[in-house]
């Protein structure tokens, strides 16, 4: 098997990955907490740890994928106390919670297939594990690390530091914690105020409940992380995977509560995605540049001079490597479908080229393969990889234009790096060949827009909403605008 090299944030370097298991990989990933339409950051680590697991099957490992859905206990900003997010947006909405987060689940799911994200392996819900979270807790008691207080159960951070490191994954020091956090309000019934929830007395309103042994209540956030990692890839895993937000307080949380409760931490390299900025600024809901994936994809948000479709955004990512952050503008965005046009275009004249008996690059093919491979297996260097394509491209366009010769060989070796590295482990999906004859497909969907405008302008909205939803339903999204309907896939 080719050595792959990955950036384990717990020793901040770069080290050879070495399974617990030869051959075998297991990767448990944070996946969203459920309670409100997927946005550029879902995307950029979904991406993230779907082109991981891509490459490392690409490489013959056995990859047992694990990314969690958070459907109770996310307090609102990441606090101990405050509404459940998911439980504010159904009182909100007049909903159910589980209904707030059925809807948002599946519309993660719609997305992350539109983006060519493969699907994990196992796609544990917090709240289909609350026994095993108690019986996590349980243990952590029982081992003196944890203490009850009024129903809930608080982590003893300060005990825990004083035979382990508390913040050896952040880098944060204890003391400075200490110094830097002043008593907030509404810390309540814990004795420090950097001691986390295990679990939490539910309040009279509060509709998301289970008993426990110590009252009805729900788990803390952290904790689901702990206890279905533990249930699905065992006490000593490979990979733990998230974004950088979740850094702290969340993925330090999980250490202790593994060390905590078995003596010895789970994941052995930890491996964070950058988060994306919007011209530079941090993306966020005030701020009024928060980007969704369906606004993306139809081009209807204030700040998108178009819509781009799933893979340019997919793309776009790549293009970066994931522990840099990644800055969206528009311009970035219409480069990045001008390149990928280019690089699918070269990959179609593939099978058009005409063989010659001598190659005049042979070498440099062999090199550009070497290469990319080493790109992907440093750290899943894509940037890097991404560049390596663009000097095949440039020599197939030079042999399109008789400046160059390849033989049978060549062309076929450069199919199979496009198809292993390009589409198999980058995940890019052809779009052009997808969409079939691109021409006819238009045709008919222009003909059931008209159809559609037709129902409009008799007023019949009955039908033209049901066009509208059907042709949702095959990834199709209408927009309206005055000079008329336009569409994407
Ligand atoms: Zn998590």
């Amino acid at each position: 098997m080719k050595p792959f090299y990955i950036y384990n944030t717990l020793n901040r370097k770069k080290e050879e990955f070495k399974p617990v298991a030869e051959g075998h990989v297991g990767v448990y990933v944070c996946g969203p907490t459920v309670y409100g339409d997927p946005h550029l950051g879902h995307a950029r680590s979904a991406i993230t740890f779907d082109v991981l697991t891509r490459y490392l099957r690409h490489l013959d490992y056995k990859v047992r994928y694990v990314r969690n859905i958070t459907d109770v206990g996310h307090l609102e900003n990441d606090a101990d106390s405050g509404d459940d997010k998911i439980a504010k947006k159904a009182r909100l909405e007049q909903l159910e919670p589980m209904e707030v987060a059925q809807y948002y689940t599946n519309r993660y799911h719609d997305f992350m297939r539109v983006l060519n994200v493969l699907p994990p392996s196992i796609e544990p819900h917090a709240s289909g594990h609350i026994l095993e979270q108690i019986e996590m807790i349980k243990t952590i008691i029982e081992h003196g690390f944890a203490y009850v207080e009024n129903g809930s159960v608080y982590f003893d951070v300060e005990k825990y530091n004083q035979s382990h490191v508390y913040g050896k994954l952040s880098g944060r020091v204890l003391d400075e914690m200490q110094n830097n956090t002043r008593a907030l309000d509404g810390q309540g019934d814990k004795h420090n105020p950097y001691d986390f929830a295990l679990w939490k007395k539910a309040s009279p309103e509060h509709i998301m409940r289970w008993p426990s042994p110590w009252s009805d209540g729900f788990p803390g956030w952290h904790l689901e992380c702990s206890a279905m990692s533990t249930k699905y890839l065992g006490e000593t895993f490979d990979i733990h995977g998230g974004g950088m937000d979740l850094l702290f307080p969340h993925h330090e949380c999980e250490i202790a509560q593994s060390v905590a409760a078995q003596g010895h931490e789970a994941a052995r390299y930890w491996m964070h995605n950058n988060m994306i900025t919007n011209n530079g600024q941090k993306m966020g809901k005030s701020l009024g540049n928060f980007i969704t994936l369906e606004e993306m994809f139809t081009g209807s948000h204030k700040l998108l001079a178009q819509a781009y479709t799933p893979m340019t955004v997919r793309f776009f990512m790549l293009q970066a490597h994931y522990r840099s952050t990644l800055d969206f503008s528009n311009e970035a965005m219409q480069a990045a479908e001008k390149v990928l046009k280019r690089i699918l275009d070269a990959v179609h004249l593939l099978d058009k080229l005409t063989p010659s008996p001598v190659s005049s690059r042979e070498a440099e093919i062999n090199e550009i393969v070497a290469k990319c491979y080493e790109a992907m297996s440093d750290d899943l260097n894509t940037a890097l990889a991404i560049a390596h394509l663009q000097e095949a491209v440039r020599m197939i366009n030079s042999a399109n234009d008789k400046k160059d010769t390849l033989t049978a060989t060549d062309i076929d070796t450069l199919k199979k790096l496009f198809s292993g590295i390009l589409f198999d482990a980058m995940g890019i999906a052809d779009e052009q060949q997808q969409g079939g004859n691109t021409e006819l497909l238009d045709g008919v969907i222009r003909m059931v827009l008209d159809v559609r405008n037709e129902a409009k302008t008799k007023k019949d909205f009955a039908t033209s909403d049901k066009i509208r939803d059907e042709l949702v339903k095959l990834g199709i999204v209408v927009k309206d605008t005055k000079e008329g309907s336009t569409w994407s896939l």
